[in-house]
């Protein structure tokens, strides 16, 4: 299978906006975080290598890997996520881009080693739930070993990385970006819901009494 250049340098244009646009919002800072999409001509994505900032990528550094593993010819180091995107891709079709940020909100929560909940209406309705990843065995960050069987799952949409950062998938990158902002968010949300609630002296948030307006229709 061959790379169509056209669909190499659209999705290289995609991604840096993406790329930016999580940077100007605070989801990434630094050379941390990674984000792919996959290519629609070949069976192959375009991902960020380690070592650039969500703020620099650029066509020139942006790298094009195959599924299997291969990396087309590049001068820079490819991400240490490389094997965890490439493990998501290969088992769900349903999924175009992957995009993983260690946005502050939701890696507080992630340090703490707890999950997120899915305490809105638009949380339920767009994620479900956000399962935590555990670090590997040996203690280091979380790899393909212990990612790729939570999104093997085809219902999972996003997860959180103990210590770590957040993962959001969906079908197109536009998808899987406003996934990884609306993990953000909740975060941020249950944060002040949990200490507004320990002020009061209240315990016990409800969750939304019904899964999506499609649930509550059907309950009447
Ligand atoms: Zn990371």
């Amino acid at each position: 299978m061959t790379l169509d250049p056209n669909d190499v340098e659209a999705k290289k244009d995609a991604l840096i906006a993406a790329a930016r646009r999580c940077f100007e919002t605070g989801l990434q800072t630094n050379a941390g975080g990674n984000l792919s999409v996959r290519l629609s001509a070949a069976e192959a994505v375009v991902i960020k290598p380690s070592g650039v900032g969500f703020a620099e990528v650029a066509r020139d550094n942006l790298q094009v890997a195959w599924l299997d593993g291969r990396i087309e010819p590049s001068a820079l180091k490819p991400s240490k996520d490389l094997d965890f995107h490439l493990a998501i891709y290969r088992a769900r079709d349903d999924v175009n881009a992957v995009v993983h940020c260690h946005s502050p909100w939701a890696t507080g929560w992630a340090c703490a080693g707890l999950e997120i909940p899915c305490c809105t209406v638009q949380t339920i309705e767009k994620i479900g739930r956000m399962p935590l990843i555990p670090l590997s065995p040996n203690g280091g960050p979380q790899t393909e070993a212990e990612i790729g069987p939570v999104f093997a799952d085809p219902s999972v949409r996003a997860a959180v990385l103990a210590n770590h950062g957040t993962i959001g998938v969906g079908p197109t990158l536009t998808k899987a970006l406003h996934l990884a902002e609306i993990i953000e968010e909740t975060a941020q949300v249950a944060f002040v819901r949990d200490g507004l609630m320990a002020a009061r002296g209240m315990a016990g948030a409800d969750l939304p009494r019904f899964g999506t307006a499609a649930d509550a229709r059907a309950a009447g």
